[in-house]
C-alpha cells in the first residue's frame, strides 16, 4: 500500500514515536530484505549499522512530509513522504519485506517499509536536502502563526491561472498539503480542485483557508486519516470525505454522485454539485 504521510500523519507518527521510541538504544540494524531501486538512503545502507549501532533515540518529531527520529550524538533518521515506519513489541513476528530494521536494546524494533518511493536517510547534524530544510522552515497550518496574512501572502505568491490543487499541494508551498488531505480541505471550502485562482473571490479565500485549518486539525486530532497507517499499523481515527474509501457513496452534503478524475500529477475527487467549476 502507497504511504502517504501528510501533514496529519507526519505529526501523528511523530508524537507517537517521541513517546514509543524516546530512550531505546539501537542494538542491531538489518538492511533490506530485497533491494529496491526507488528507495533512497544517505550514503551507503550498508553502513547504517556501524553509523547506528549504540545511539539512543532522544526524541522525534513530524513535520510537512517528513519524520525525524533524532539520537544522541547529533545523528538522526529521517523518513519522508512514501515510507511507513511500523513499531513492533518484542516478540512480535518481523514483517517478511522491509527496507530497514533497527531493533532496540529491550528487544522492540522498527521496520521501515516502502511501497513505491520514499526515502530512509540516517546523518549526522542537518539534512542537506532543501525540502526538509524548507519544511522545518516553514510555518505548519497547525500553528497559530499560520494566520489569515501568511496564508495571503502564499496565494498572491502565485499565477492569476493556477488551479487550487497546484496552489495548495505542489512546490511545497505549503510543506505536507498534499494530494491527499487536499480533497477534504477543497471539499470544506465548497471550491472545486481545478478551479482557476482568478475566479475567487476574498469572501472564497477566506472559506479555503478557515477550511484548511481546521480541516488539518481535525485530521490530526483524531490520529491521521482512515485511509493511512500509524506507528502501530493502525489506520488513523479521522474519516475522509473524499478518498478512495468514499468514490461509491453519495455526497454527504447532497446526496449526489462523488467523481474521480486524474488531474495534474495523482486522482482528484470532487461532488460536481458541491464544489462547481
Ligand atoms: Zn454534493
Amino acid at each position: 500500500m502507497l504511504t502517504m504521510l501528510e501533514i496529519p500523519e507526519s505529526k501523528t507518527i511523530g508524537i507517537q514515536a517521541e513517546d514509543t521510541l524516546s530512550g531505546k538504544t539501537i542494538t542491531n540494524v538489518f538492511t533490506a530484505t530485497k533491494p529496491h531501486k526507488l528507495t533512497a538512503y544517505h550514503g551507503e545502507p550498508a553502513q547504517y549499522k556501524n553509523f547506528l549501532t549504540g545511539r539512543q533515540i532522544t526524541s522525534a518529531r513530524g513535520h510537512g512530509m517528513f519524520v525525524d527520529l533524532c539520537c544522541d550524538a547529533e545523528t538522526n533518521i529521517t523518513i519522508g513522504d512514501g515510507t511507513n515506519l511500523r513499531y513492533y513489541a518484542a516478540g512480535e513476528p518481523c514483517p517478511e519485506k522491509h527496507q530497514l530494521l533497527i531493533e532496540f536494546h529491550d528487544g522492540s524494533f522498527i521496520a521501515f517499509t516502502v511501497a513505491m518511493y520514499g526515502g530512509i536517510w540516517a546523518y549526522k547534524g542537518v539534512f542537506d536536502n532543501k525540502y526538509h530544510r524548507g519544511s522545518l522552515e516553514s510555518i505548519s497550518p497547525l500553528e497559530d502563526a499560520f494566520d489569515e496574512s501568511y496564508f495571503d501572502n502564499i496565494f498572491r505568491n502565485t499565477s492569476k491561472n493556477i488551479s487550487l490543487k497546484a496552489l495548495l499541494a505542489t512546490e511545497q508551498r505549503i510543506p505536507g498539503l498534499g494530494n491527499g488531505v487536499l480533497q477534504d480541505i477543497l471539499f470544506n471550502a465548497g471550491l472545486h480542485p481545478k478551479r482557476k485562482k482568478s475566479t475567487l473571490n476574498d469572501f472564497h479565500e477566506a472559506e479555503l483557508f478557515h477550511s484548511l485549518k481546521a480541516t488539518l486539525k481535525k485530521m490530526t486530532d483524531r490520529g491521521g486519516r482512515d485511509t493511512e497507517k500509524d506507528l502501530f499499523g493502525n489506520n488513523g481515527g479521522y474519516k475522509t470525505i473524499l478518498s478512495k474509501n468514499t468514490l461509491n457513496k453519495p455526497c454527504p452534503n447532497c446526496g449526489g454522485p462523488l467523481v474521480k478524475e486524474s488531474y495534474f500529477g495523482g486522482a482528484v475527487y470532487f461532488c460536481p454539485n458541491c464544489q462547481p467549476l
